[in-house]
């Protein structure tokens, strides 16, 4: 069995997915899941079929560690997707993705969704020219996230687009890291741009009862 790589992997292990909680480490050959070095059954420790109770639960769990959640702000999420029109499922689905801290992950000027939430908590992030600190600010179309112009936050980001040069962007956002650091929100994103593998029909069965 290989090295233990920290809690985080657990979380990984135990949903039998990867999460990417890890940042870059999540994109490279490191990645536990990965190389799966474990030994066969250690992901799961559930026995036989799970209820549809359990299932729809282990399917909210999964959104709610992917993008870094709390119970509270997934209730209201759930709760604003429920009065909206068109489809619970992916309306819920489509708010976790407008998120700030999403998006700058996405475009790859954080390694992972916990180090954008410190990037916008901490100032450095800007959303149509005023500051922004709010992690779970909704982005909507025409919206512009730009880098703060001062030095150290250029650096930064400038870093970490280097080492997050595989990662893809999303059609929904037109990212340029020339020289200007900036992106734009071009449409809403839709059920094909959720990475995370989820069974949202489940959640909102779960939910709905
Ligand atoms: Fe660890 Fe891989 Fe999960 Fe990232 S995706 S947290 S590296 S197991």
């Amino acid at each position: 069995m290989g090295r233990y790589t920290g809690p985080k992997c657990r979380l990984c292990r135990r949903e039998g997915m990867k999460l990417f909680l890890k940042g870059t480490r999540c994109e490279s050959e490191k990645c536990a899941i990965a190389r799966r070095d474990y030994p066969p059954g250690q992901v799961s420790m559930r026995r036989g079929k799970p209820s549809a109770f359990g299932e729809g639960l282990r399917e909210k769990q999964k959104v709610k560690r992917f993008y870094g959640v709390l119970e509270k702000q997934f209730r209201r999420y759930f709760a604003e997707a429920s009065h909206s029109k068109g489809n619970t499922g992916e309306t819920l689905l489509q708010i976790f993705e407008r998120r700030l801290d999403n998006v700058i992950c996405k475009m790859g000027w954080a390694q992972s969704r916990a180090e954008a939430r410190q990037l916008i908590c901490h100032g450095h992030i800007n959303v149509n020219s005023k500051r922004v600190n709010v992690p779970s600010f909704q982005l909507k179309i025409n919206d512009e996230v730009a880098a703060r112009v001062d030095a150290k936050t250029q650096k930064f980001v400038r870093m970490r687009l280097e080492e997050t040069k595989g990662r893809q962007c999303p059609s929904w956002i037109q990212a340029e890291g020339g020289d200007k650091v900036l992106g734009k929100v071009v449409a809403l994103p839709t059920r094909e741009d959720v990475s995370i593998p989820v069974q949202e029909q489940l959640i909102v069965e779960l939910l709905s009862k």
